[in-house]
């Protein structure tokens, strides 16, 4: 019995080969197979894509699966190592966590042999697949409650060429949004394990919202772009339309653009996402629901900026997170 993580099939065979990226059973569940699909065409660029991190994330699933019919095709050289689901529990409950254990895979990178299952997960995908890869990208969305645009999201990095380089791949994407976000204490995320072993990561948050056909199309005609500048696939990118136009920005949100809730209650938003705002501007209303005679409160902007995700759905705590804005990038 191989108590390791391991592949189930030889990924260096030329051509399209499947199989299943074993995660070891544990004390608290039995060993998970995850289905994996490697288009190898020689050599040249080394990709490796992820979907399902987040169980209530399905774009990246589904953009996964459609690559998986396009690439064997489309691909010229190199190799694409594609695995849709890497949480299959989470996906099954439609929960951001694994339901075993109650952790969220993006939070537990580089993972743990012994631990619980979605500290396996990771350990798997950490020993056996990173290294087989230059690149990743990660296939998010930003959430079921939020209203967000089709993105490519990168955090800072401290190496300025890993960074440059990582920044570059994203706006080949050519989606609407190229968002550099402040987002630091973050300890176990799965692009810090990969940025130490020198790996380019690419996370793409694939809108809020339900998943529609047109905005699934935007996704993928995004990754589609991302191949070609790679030199995966030949051809020529085009832009996405979103909002009835072919535009990409890059813009930037630091900690400080993330407005919270001033009391539990429901949000009404103002303002559609990639609005322009000023100061002073009203952003939207929370209407608190202990008490019917408390008035909304406004959420007014603090500054110019461009509202880059605004809650939709569901009541909010207070300080609960509602708005993100962001301004152009200067670099
Ligand atoms: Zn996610």
């Amino acid at each position: 019995m191989n108590d390791s993580p391991h592949l189930t099939f030889d990924l260096d065979k030329a051509g399209v080969s499947r199989g299943y990226l074993v995660v070891p059973k544990g004390a608290d569940c039995e060993a998970l197979s995850l289905p994996v699909c490697s288009i190898s065409k020689g050599e040249g660029p080394r990709l490796l894509i992820t979907g399902g991190c987040h169980g209530n994330e399905l774009e990246g699933p589904i953009v996964a699966r459609r690559l998986i019919k396009w690439l064997p095709e489309a691909q010229t050289c190199g190799r694409t190592i594609i695995v849709p689901e890497l949480n299959p529990l989470a996906l099954q409950a439609w929960t951001r966590n694994t339901p075993v254990d109650g952790k969220n895979l993006n939070r537990v990178f580089p993972g743990r042999a012994d631990g619980s299952v979605t500290e396996r997960i990771a350990d798997a995908v950490s020993r056996v697949l990173l290294p087989m890869a230059d690149t990743v990208f990660d296939l998010h969305s930003f959430s079921p409650t939020w209203d967000f645009p089709p993105a490519v999201i990168t955090h800072p990095i401290a190496d300025a060429e890993l960074m440059a380089k990582t920044l570059k791949i994203a706006e080949a994407f050519k989606l609407p949004v190229t968002l550099l976000w402040e987002y630091y204490d973050t300890p176990g995320m799965f692009d810090l394990t990969a940025h130490e072993q020198g790996k380019v990561f690419i996370c793409t948050e694939f809108g809020g919202g339900t998943v529609g056909a047109e905005d699934l199309a935007i996704y993928e005609a995004g990754v589609r772009n991302a191949f070609i500048a790679l030199g995966l696939v030949q051809g020529e990118a085009k832009h996405p339309i979103f909002q009835r136009q072919e535009s990409s920005q890059t813009l930037e949100t630091l900690s400080s653009d993330i407005l919270t809730s001033p009391a539990r209650g429901i949000f009404e938003p103002r303002c559609s996402i990639l609005d322009e705002v000023k100061q002073g501007d009203l952003i939207g209303l929370l209407h608190p629901m202990d008490s019917l005679s408390a008035g909304s409160i406004d959420i007014c902007a603090p500054t110019t900026s461009i509202v880059c995700a605004i809650r939709s759905g569901l009541h909010v705590e207070a300080d609960e997170e509602i708005v993100y804005l962001a301004r152009p990038l200067k670099l």
